[in-house]
């Protein structure tokens, strides 16, 4: 057996299959009418033994796809597999969490992924009106979304996050602030809200090139942005990251890993792993990366490692997308371009750290950029 990685804390586990594609969605997946449980849990594992366990973990994500699709056994399977048994037996004093469809979300699913060992949902709500819902290619519709949370709240499940889509194109006629109050309503721990992308080779890609439908305005996404920010703060939810609101206490901690640098392996088609300095990726098709397991070679597509120029612009990059922003060193205070920025209203400083403003974070990319050329970057 082979050791690719270094230990880690932070594992995450791609299950590709879904039903059918949304409009907007360019994910690595696999459409199936019936998932190949078995099958795909035998290839993560004959992965990980190629890899070598990750030992004791911090937290464990199953992200796709479509992970609610598996059976709630195959899912304890897994993670009695992935888990060292001291782990297994106190899942509670580890993160684990399970991106779920709201269609597949019912007490007795709900019920036997907290016995599995699952204390954190997170929904693909997307929308509370139906006819966007429909747009997107959903399978559910609103209601399904609060019988979801109704379903892990009975359970047991309080930690649950709701994913919302902004910024859809105008001929929707979408009520972002309806569909906020709906969401705010069911008293989620922890939302995740995404502008909408128009990504190559998708429905709405090819929608909007037929003339279906147009593009989101870029008014639009800054508009409903900064509305989300003013609404979301209002009922206790603070943004700790760009895309990321929580009430206290329930930050998503596999995701903070990420944008603090820290180490993860991946587990299963397109599942990228980073160990400090080198990032890899598996092969993205979930054929292509099941043969390759099959026949005992290594699922890796590719891998690059940072040069120290690279590693400081993501640090900045991972510093200022996170609430608690950058170190402002004494080297990088008085440089003109801060200054231009903090007076623009882009950025702020706090207990010596320079912060984006929801304005800031509205123009992340661009800030970084400017940032990074006059930076000395300490986190
Ligand atoms: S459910 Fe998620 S992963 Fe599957 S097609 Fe829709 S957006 Fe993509």
């Amino acid at each position: 057996m082979s050791n690719d990685y270094p230990v880690v804390t932070h594992l995450y586990v791609h299950v590709p299959f879904c039903v059918r594609r949304c409009s907007y969605c360019d994910f690595s997946i696999a459409i199936r009418k019936r998932i190949p449980a078995q099958e795909y849990i035998g290839t993560i594992l004959n992965e990980l033994t190629r890899v070598g366990s990750p030992g004791e973990v911090d937290t464990i994500y199953f992200g796709g796809g479509t992970p609610s699709l598996l059976p709630p056994d195959a899912i304890g399977r897994l993670l009695r597999e992935l888990l060292p048994r001291t782990t297994y037996d106190a899942p509670r004093t580890i993160e684990v969490t399970l991106e779920a469809n709201p269609e597949d979300v019912t007490p007795e699913h709900a019920q036997a992924w907290l016995a599995a060992g699952i204390n954190r949902v997170s929904l693909g709500a997307q929308s509370f009106d139906d006819a966007v819902l429909k747009w997107m290619h959903r399978s559910h519709d609103a209601a399904r979304i609060g019988a979801a949370v109704h379903a892990l709240r009975g359970a047991g499940i309080e930690n649950i996050s709701l994913d919302l889509i902004f910024a859809l194109p105008d001929e929707l006629q979408r009520d972002w602030e309806r569909d906020l109050d709906m969401a705010l309503a069911l008293r989620p721990a922890h939302l995740s809200l995404y502008g909408l992308t128009v990504e190559p080779r998708t429905p709405l890609d090819r929608w909007i090139s037929r003339g279906a439908t147009h593009a989101p305005e870029e008014e639009r996404y800054a508009d409903e942005y900064l509305f989300a920010h003013r609404r979301l703060m209002a009922d206790g939810l603070f943004f700790y990251e760009v895309s990321n609101a929580s009430l206290p206490g329930f930050r998503s901690q596999h995701n903070s890993a990420y944008w603090s640098g820290q180490p993860y392996v991946g587990l299963g088609p397109a599942a990228h792993s980073f160990d400090g300095t080198t990032r890899r990726w598996n092969l993205r098709a979930w054929e292509a990366y099941r043969r390759a397991i099959a026949e005992g070679r290594s699922a890796i597509e590719s891998e690059e490692k940072l040069t120290e120029d690279q590693r400081e612009t993501e640090r900045t990059y991972l510093a200022l997308r996170r609430a608690e922003g950058l170190a402002a060193t004494p080297h990088c205070r008085p440089l003109p371009p801060i200054a231009a920025l903090v007076r623009a209203g882009w950025l702020y400083e706090h207990a010596g750290r320079l912060k984006c403003t929801p304005e800031g974070w509205l123009r992340l990319d661009s800030l970084v950029n400017e940032l990074a050329m006059h930076t000395e970057t300490q986190q």
